[in-house]
């Protein structure tokens, strides 16, 4: 093939990445992705690198290689997005579109806080098909969703490097993975129904510590719906880069919570923290913007007496009532 221009390319198709369409382009002149690479001109140069960044030189060369204008060229790559994004860009579509073709990669599903295909509307779904309203149900991953389009509109505006107010993401992100609880085996709730023999088959599985997260107290529903053993995520930022999409979405609701109050939130957490946890929780929020931690030092001690005061009203009620019950019984 000469240096002229292709004799045929692929428009890109809305949203598409770079690395997306030179996978499309390079089957047709029977080449790898970087033989068509350097066909373009840009020999040795990786497409994930060049899809981050193109410089105005190789968007020119491209260009004049396919016809495309340089815009479109320079579309096809996430310049919009400042570099502490670029580890939350995945390599391929996150979660799938039912619709969309499987070999087209669009920008948006490479980033964990999208949940439906920018191009037909609808969800996306997990490896097993199953979608967020699936496992939510219809009635409360809408309310949900509120939450979510707060918690993705701070993720924006954090990926394209502006100024997001008091509170950072990664901030945000640290208080959600921290561990508030000591880890511990499943639950009741947690656990499936099971006859005896069961419970002595699975064993192991009833006696795995959980890690547990402030992410199940800010987000409770996805506490009661996520499956025991994949509901711990991973530390701060790298929990949304490599979460599930349940996992995206409870993250991506949790950071809209807490950015719209942190101080309830934080004080929630600290509430329910055993003693080492919470230690944890203060050890994160100590990261926060100082007027934000006055507030919820101010609020956490009396929330903190608040609280004892009703435990021990309520020790004294079940108190009184089994005083009651001995006395009739009696
Ligand atoms: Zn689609």
């Amino acid at each position: 093939m000469g240096r002229g221009r292709l004799p045929v390319v692929y428009l890109p198709k809305v949203d598409e990445r770079l690395s997306s369409w030179a996978a499309r382009m390079a089957p047709f002149y029977a080449m790898t992705v970087s033989e068509f690479v350097a066909a373009l001109g840009l020999q040795g140069r990786d497409v994930f690198d060049l899809e981050w960044r193109l410089s105005e030189g190789q968007g020119a060369l491209i260009a004049a290689r396919t016809g495309l204008s340089p815009e479109a060229v320079q579309a096809m790559t996430f310049r919009e997005l400042g570099s502490a994004a670029r580890m939350m860009i995945a390599w391929k579509n996150r979660f799938p579109c039912p619709h969309c073709p499987e070999d087209l990669h669009r920008k948006t599903a490479s980033l964990p806080w999208r949940f439906y295909c920018p191009v037909h509307g609808v969800e996306f779904r997990d490896a097993t098909g199953e979608t967020l309203s699936d496992r939510f149900g219809t009635d409360c991953f809408k309310q949900l969703e509120g939450h979510a389009e707060s918690g993705a509109a701070h993720l924006d505006a954090w990926a394209r490097g502006a100024g997001q107010g008091d509170l950072g993401v990664p901030e945000v992100l640290q208080v959600l993975t921290a561990r508030h609880r000591r880890a511990s085996p499943p639950n009741v709730c947690e656990q499936p129904q099971m006859s005896l023999k069961d419970r002595r088959d699975y064993h192991d599985f009833l006696t795995t510590p959980i890690i547990r997260q402030a992410l199940t107290v800010v987000v409770p529903e996805y506490d009661q719906v996520a499956p025991v053993l994949a509901k711990p995520v991973r530390p701060g930022l790298h929990a949304l880069a490599q979460g599930s999409l349940l996992q995206c979405f409870a993250l991506t609701v949790g950071i809209g919570r807490i950015i719209e109050d942190p101080v309830k939130w934080a004080i929630s957490v600290m509430l329910v923290s055993d003693a080492e946890g919470q230690g944890r929780v203060r050890q994160v929020i100590s990261l926060w913007p100082l007027s934000l931690r006055r507030s919820i030092s101010a609020r956490f001690w009396r929330a903190e007496r608040d609280e004892s005061a009703r435990q021990i009203a309520e020790k004294a009620a079940r108190q009184r009532q089994s005083h009651k019950y001995r006395y009739r019984i009696s």
